[in-house]
C-alpha cells in the first residue's frame, strides 16, 4: 500500500486509468483521494481525461476545494463534488465521479438501483437521488458551487453511492481501491438490472443478502484481487502510468526516462503489471 506522496499520486493516477479501462468514464468524470496524511486536504488531477492521468498532474486541494498552491493547470470545475463530500463524511477516502452508460437508464427515469447479483451489493440496498433542479432550478447541471456540492453531499447521508438525476453517479469508499471496486461493480449491476428488466422478473438480493455481501466483496482479499487485475489489463495494453514524474519530465527524453525508478513501479503493482519499456 503507498505511503509516500509520490506513491499516493501513482495510486490515484491508477485508480483514474483503470475506471476509465474499465469503461465507467471517458473523457470525463475523475477519482480523488482524501490525503492520508492530512483529513483536511485531498488530491485531484488538474482537468485532464482520466486515461491520460499521471502524477505530475495531481493538484493538492483544501476541503473547500482551493488549491494549496496555485496550480499552473486549468482545474475540474466539480472539484466541489470531492471537496464537499470529503467534508460532511469523515470517514470517506476516495471519491470517483461518473456518468457511465450503465447508469444513464436509471438517473433519466427515476429507476431505483437493486443489487441483482452479490457484486452489486457494493452500491448499496437503494442509494438516493439527487436532483439539482430542486434546489438550484435550470443550471448548466455541472455541480460548481460549494452550495451544490454541499446539497449533494446531503443526498449522499451515509451511503456509498448517490445518483444524480439527467447526469451520473457519485461514489464513495473507504479507500482508493474501495471507492473503484464500487463504482466498478455497481455500474455493472446498472447493466444487468436494466437487461434483466427486459428479459423478465428480477428477484433482487434480500437486505440480508446485500449487508452480507457488501461486506465479503470490499475485505481487503477481494479489493487485492480486483486492484491486481485490473492494473494488469491496464499494463497489457501500455497504459500505465510513469512512477513519480513531473508534467514536464513526463512526456520524455531519453535521459528523463531512464531516471523513472523501474524498481519502485514494481514494487507498487507487483510482477503481472509490468510496464513494458516500449
Ligand atoms: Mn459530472
Amino acid at each position: 500500500m503507498p505511503n509516500s506522496k509520490d506513491a499516493f499520486f501513482y495510486e490515484l493516477s491508477l485508480a483514474n486509468r483503470i475506471v476509465s479501462n474499465e469503461g465507467i468514464i471517458d473523457s470525463f468524470g475523475h477519482v480523488s483521494m482524501r490525503d492520508p496524511d492530512d483529513p483536511n486536504r485531498y488530491f485531484l488531477s488538474r482537468s485532464r481525461a482520466p486515461a491520460l492521468i499521471e502524477p505530475g498532474d495531481i493538484i493538492e486541494y483544501t476541503l473547500d476545494s482551493d488549491p494549496v498552491r496555485p496550480p499552473s493547470a486549468s482545474q475540474y470545475s466539480e472539484r466541489v463534488i470531492h471537496g464537499e463530500i470529503y467534508k460532511a463524511r469523515p470517514d470517506v477516502m476516495a471519491v470517483c465521479h461518473h456518468h457511465s452508460p450503465a447508469f444513464m437508464p436509471l438517473v433519466t427515469t427515476g429507476i431505483d438501483y437493486v443489487p441483482v447479483f452479490h457484486l452489486g451489493a457494493t452500491g448499496g440496498a437503494k442509494p438516493p437521488f439527487w436532483d439539482q433542479r430542486d434546489e438550484f432550478g435550470d443550471t448548466n447541471m455541472l455541480v460548481v458551487k460549494p452550495e451544490e456540492g454541499a446539497s449533494l453531499a446531503r443526498a449522499l447521508g451515509n451511503h456509498w453511492m448517490v445518483l444524480m438525476w439527467r447526469h451520473g453517479v457519485t461514489v464513495a469508499g473507504r479507500n482508493v481501491r474501495d471507492t473503484v471496486f464500487r463504482s466498478i461493480y455497481s455500474a455493472r449491476n446498472a447493466d444487468y438490472q436494466m437487461q434483466a428488466r427486459a428479459a423478465g422478473t428480477i428477484q433482487p438480493l434480500t437486505p440480508g443478502e446485500i449487508e452480507l455481501c457488501a461486506k465479503i466483496a470490499t475485505s481487503t482479499t477481494g479489493l487485492e484481487r480486483t486492484w491486481e487485475h485490473w492494473v494488469s489489463r491496464l499494463a497489457h495494453s501500455n497504459q500505465l502510468p510513469p512512477y513519480g514524474a513531473s508534467r514536464k519530465a513526463a512526456p520524455a527524453k531519453r535521459s528523463a526516462a531512464k531516471k523513472s525508478p523501474k524498481k519502485t513501479v514494481k514494487q507498487t503493482v507487483k510482477k503481472t503489471a509490468k510496464r513494458k519499456r516500449r
